[in-house]
């Protein structure tokens, strides 16, 4: 088993595989796993990618054994209606529809924190001590300050990962910090800034909510693109190839 220092909780020692997010949440088909590969990299001295299958969707080794069993008993089953929800509402490609939810929207946005806490890196709830909070206490509500958090519709199957990043808003032009994490049919992304991310639906009320208390009526929701995993970028595939086009004539 791999030994680490937990995503969530920051304790050493042997760490269980985490679905991201929860297998019922659409994650359990057979994919590909493209990335940086560390063990060729460290032995190259340089970058370099590797592909990587899974045969039961994408997994980590990246969340001691309490941490797992505690956000998946507690979390994962509202997490998977939810998930249901988003694939069922019929939404055409880059437009926009109504979502609703009968569940319990915090422990929604708690399954959302423990996925981007996986895939962030073990540092992660180290300096973000009020998600690590949000997430180990299922009665603790807040909004830590100046972070925010989205959701979308993926259009595209399967799912990508940036991990703490700069995202460039390509409509705005605006630069800010974010992580993104997402899975068809959802994408998260959590942003260090109250600033509004064009198209994506704030639900960072959600971590202020009652553990207890149901239903999120009517959400709007858009079903974007994500062609090129870069975080923030939800160009279309006509627009990535015209602005590939673009970049080519320049250089
Ligand atoms: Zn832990």
């Amino acid at each position: 088993m791999t030994e680490g220092k937990c995503h969530i909780c920051g304790n050493h020692g042997p760490l269980t595989k985490e679905h991201v997010p929860p297998k019922k949440a659409f994650n359990e088909c057979p994919m590909l796993n493209f990335g940086v590969d560390p063990t060729a990299t460290k032995a190259a001295g340089e970058l370099r990618f590797g592909m990587k299958s899974r045969t039961q969707g994408h997994y980590r080794p990246t969340l001691c054994r309490e941490c797992n069993n505690r956000t998946g008993a507690k979390y994962g089953q509202e997490y998977v209606q939810f998930a249901k929800c988003v694939a069922e509402c019929r939404i055409p490609p880059g437009d926009f529809g109504a979502v609703s939810f009968d569940g319990r929207p915090a422990a929604v946005a708690k399954q959302a924190l423990a996925c981007l806490c996986s895939t962030s890196g073990p540092g992660f709830s180290e300096q973000n001590p009020l998600v690590r909070k949000l997430i180990l206490s299922r009665d603790y509500r807040c909004k830590p300050p100046d972070v925010s958090l989205y959701f979308y519709k993926r259009v595209l199957p399967g799912g990508h990962h940036t991990g703490v990043a700069g995202g460039l808003d390509l409509q705005s032009g605006s630069t800010r910090v974010i992580t993104e994490t997402s899975q068809w049919p959802i994408g998260w992304v959590l942003s260090w800034s109250d600033n509004p991310i064009p198209r994506l639906t704030n639900v960072t009320h959600w971590l202020e909510m009652e553990y207890k208390q149901t239903g999120a009526r009517g959400l709007t929701v858009h079903c974007l693109w994500t062609c090129t995993g870069l975080p923030l970028d939800y160009r279309t595939p006509d627009e990535v190839i015209r602005d590939a086009a673009v970049s080519a004539e320049r250089h």
